[in-house]
């Protein structure tokens, strides 16, 4: 028999409305057995997330004592919404003890949290399901990772003998005690740790978008939606800012493989996107399967005759910045050269001259030069390794742009080339490279 567990996005929350089509669907299908809800989000452009209103109550309990007043606003987009929806039960006293449990606890992660919880009591009631809480279920371990094993014993066992349960996105428990939640965005990440723990047949993750768009709309007018994704391709574009769906969600479900599916809460009759393990992805025909794009990166090029007969000469690169505790985000080399790709936001100026001094005493390259404000843009698809010629088409398209590119790295799967061009480039970058591989559509 199938079973599914359903995440619903802050869109899908935002407001009674909304919450009714949430209930349409879950109850249109009884295989959809979990729901993880996110906090309501924005109910029109240039509203506040509840989420955001949370972490403002954190900087008044800390400057204040109390949040008394950014509390209000959550007070009252909660208490709409149990008016809208007609639910009989008491919501003046769930806001109340929140609140004095805010005040008490002081912490921000257990505020922030809030607006899942409240959101998860809410869906309970309405659904007729049972809640429970993710304080009791999801775990972090000493060092703040997620505690897979305890989590699933767990989410199992306090689902047993329920027909559907609610559970709210976004947190656990840390070790010594206390709430911790995932980065933002991440109730996806819980929906993915629901799916595992429930070996659900489908993941599916309900947005305000039909799916992933082959590239980021803001740069081509309507592009083609990708009907079915391998987790590999996800993962590329998804780090790559493709932001549909939280880059580290899939971890939960790839083991099992789960497939994830994202649905339109507002259109539930369209297809969506399936993201499928490899052993089940078929590639859909076109080489290339979407085009993502970042800003803001750094470019340290180091240049050393006989670089490839020096034993250790990329370690000790390596090492230089392992001690300043910054990540390395692609290393291209050729027999000579090397480069480093860093994201900016992780360097100062300060520690950038420190980390090229400490580079020239390790290895003494004849050259080095940094290029700053580089976008990186990644063209992926499993088509790509299979069809001749390829990079030359992709490279062609930006040559005809007239754009400069700064680095190549193609990735050891053969799943993706990535470019690295002037940031005011990347946009018609994309557009281009788009052009080629899909036509005008
Ligand atoms: N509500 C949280 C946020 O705004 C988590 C989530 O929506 O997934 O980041």
């Amino acid at each position: 028999m199938a079973l599914k567990v359903c995440k619903f996005g802050g869109t899908s929350m935002a407001d009674g409305h909304t919450m009714i089509k949430v209930k349409n669907i879950v109850e249109s299908d009884p295989d959809r057995r979990y729901v993880v809800v996110s906090a309501p989000g924005k109910r029109f452009s240039g509203d506040t997330k509840v989420t955001d209103l949370l972490y403002k109550c954190h900087a008044e309990l800390t400057e204040h004592g109390d949040c008394k007043l950014a509390f209000a606003d959550v007070r009252r987009r909660f208490e709409g919404i149990v008016k809208e929806l007609n639910l009989d039960f008491d919501m003046a006293s769930v806001l109340d003890d929140t609140e004095r449990r805010m005040e008490e606890e002081r912490s921000e992660d257990f505020t922030a949290s809030r607006g899942e919880y409240l959101a998860a009591v809410v869906m309970a009631r309405l659904l007729g399901a049972k809640f429970i809480d993710a304080e009791d279920v999801v775990f972090f371990d000493e060092n703040g990772a997620f505690d897979d094993k305890k989590s699933y014993a767990a989410i199992a066992t306090a689902a047993e003998g329920a027909e559907r349960v609610v559970v709210p996105g976004f947190y656990g428990s840390r070790a010594g005690g206390g709430v911790k939640t995932f980065s933002r965005g991440g109730s996806d990440i819980s929906g993915a740790i629901v799916a595992r723990a429930a070996g659900a047949t489908v993941y599916e993750n309900w947005t305000d978008v039909s799916g992933f768009l082959a590239c980021d709309p803001r740069i081509v007018d309507s592009p083609r939606r990708i009907k079915t994704l391998s987790y590999k391709e996800l993962r590329e574009l998804s780090y790559m800012g493709a932001n549909v769906l939280h880059s580290e969600s899939i971890f939960p479900v790839r083991r099992a493989n789960i497939p994830i599916v994202i649905k339109n809460t507002f259109r539930p009759e369209d297809e969506g996107t399936s993201i499928l393990p490899i052993a089940q992805y078929k590639p859909g025909g076109s080489i290339v399967t979407g085009i993502a794009g970042k800003k803001n990166f750094t470019v340290i090029f180091i240049e050393k005759s006989h670089m490839n007969s020096e034993v250790g000469f990329i370690r000790k690169v390596l090492s230089v910045l392992e001690r300043f505790g910054v990540s390395v985000e692609h290393i291209p080399s050729g027999i000579d050269t090397m480069s480093v790709v860093l994201d900016s936001s992780a360097l100062d100026n300060f520690k950038l001259e420190q980390i090229l001094e400490c580079i020239k005493a390790e290895v003494e390259p004849d050259f080095m030069r940094v290029s700053e404000n580089i976008a990186l843009i990644a063209t992926v698809g499993h088509g790509m390794s299979s069809s001749v010629g390829t990079s030359a088409r992709l490279f062609k398209a930006l040559a005809e742009e007239g754009v400069n590119v700064k680095m190549i790295d193609q990735g050891s799967s053969e799943l993706n080339i990535i470019v690295g061009v002037k940031d005011e480039d990347m946009e018609k970058c994309i557009a281009a490279i788009y052009r080629e591989f899909f036509g005008n559509n």
